[in-house]
């Protein structure tokens, strides 16, 4: 079977990593000529609104997938109605406007940062009366890894933040000072099937994330039946089948939703390595309704994203239970190059391993 990927980057090269022991073979569709998927698959390169290059990439095609989420919903659904394309375009829709996510999962019950619309300078005073300070403004669209949006402190920022950031659609959230960032990945098959990992813990920096820690250090069931319950609402409400990432702000014990992505997430890299099956095995099982494997974790994993610069990488390979993913990108300040999830069967081993980790990257 040959699988359509629409994104060509690290996700797509990893789903394909985990798609071949399974027969599968891929073909990736990415604007960028270089993307990271392009090293190892069929590729073709485009516009997503050239249609004739979008024909090129389905022609021949078994089913197909996507790896970004911002690819147009216009785009996936023109090919939906010639091959089976999942997720559902409708969740591209959901995903790409913050306005729109946040509703959507209020509507089904779960709790966001208290937030409103911001269409004109009138909207946003009138937002920061209801909601106060301190507050994120941020673009409805087109934001990822912190991009286009801005903390307001004190009422002397609201200004700049207006020049940085108006004239687009936006959206005003509450701060949440929240005690820590967690997300869940998991998985719905064509016939319906639910499997979840394990709520993880992400440490973000400067927008990007840097660390996720598998499971959750002190997950109670509490937490992750919410969790759970809240991604399975959102797969059951848009009928669909692949791996759903959900972010969360833990506050005072609640889950409060920030965002969803209808994808393969970053935040799930460790389950290569620290879970029976990977979130990309996984994805590629439901999107082709193949059974999904056991989410069951092996140990304990830390996942650690090469941000920027690929550290002189040979001495860390000699630490137990470390496993290196270079994605074969250039280097650029803020670009994720790869990653390094570190694995143990007690936290105990894990803390040690980790620290011969940072003492390779003090010596390189
Ligand atoms: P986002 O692109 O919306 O995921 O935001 C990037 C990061 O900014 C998040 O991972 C948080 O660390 C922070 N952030 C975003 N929205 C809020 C909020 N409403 N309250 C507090 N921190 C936020």
């Amino acid at each position: 079977m040959k699988v359509g990927v629409l994104g060509g980057g690290q996700l797509g090269r990893m789903m394909a990593l985990a798609g071949y022991p399974l027969g599968l073979r891929f073909r990736f569709f990415d604007p960028s000529p270089d993307a990271a998927a392009g090293h190892m698959a069929e590729f073709v390169s485009g516009s997503y609104d050239d249609l004739d290059a979008v024909e090129r990439f389905a022609a021949g095609l078994d089913a197909i997938t996507y790896e970004f989420e911002n690819v147009p919903a216009e785009t996936a659904r023109y090919l939906a109605e010639r091959l089976p394309v999942h997720p559902t375009p409708a969740a591209l829709e959901v995903a790409q406007d913050r306005l729109i996510e946040k509703t959507f999962f209020r509507k089904l019950g779960f709790q966001t940062p208290a937030f409103a619309p911001v269409d004109s300078r009138n909207d946003l005073d009138a937002a920061l009366r209801e909601i106060g300070l301190p507050a994120v403004l941020k673009t409805r669209r087109d934001g990822y890894d912190g991009k286009g949006q801005a903390v307001l402190q004190h009422v002397a920022e609201i200004d700049t933040a207006w020049e940085q950031l108006g004239g687009r659609p936006l959206i005003l959230e509450a701060f949440v000072p929240f005690e820590r960032e967690l997300s869940i990945v998991a998985a719905r098959g064509l016939d319906g099937s639910f499997r979840a990992y394990p709520l993880v813990e992400n440490e973000h920096r400067a927008g990007i994330l840097g660390r996720t820690i598998a499971p959750a250090p002190g997950l109670t069931p509490e937490l992750q039946s919410t969790a759970e319950a809240c991604v399975s609402a959102a797969m059951m409400e848009l009928g669909y089948a692949g791996v759903m990432t959900i972010e969360f702000f833990e506050h005072q014990g609640r889950l409060l939703v920030n965002e969803m992505a209808p994808r393969v997430h970053n935040s799930g890299h460790w389950t290569i390595e620290g879970a029976e099956t990977s979130q990309f095995e996984n994805h590629l099982r439901a999107v082709l309704g193949l059974p999904l494997g056991s989410t069951a974790v092996r140990g304990y994993s830390t996942m650690l994203n090469l941000i920027g610069a690929t550290p002189e990488w040979s001495t860390m390979l000699g630490i137990d239970g470390l496993h290196l993913h270079l994605y074969g990108k250039d280097p650029r300040p803020g670009r994720k190059l790869g990653h390094v999830t570190i694995c143990a069967t007690d936290p105990t081993a894990l803390e040690e391993r980790l620290k011969a980790f940072v003492e390779s990257l003090h010596r390189s």
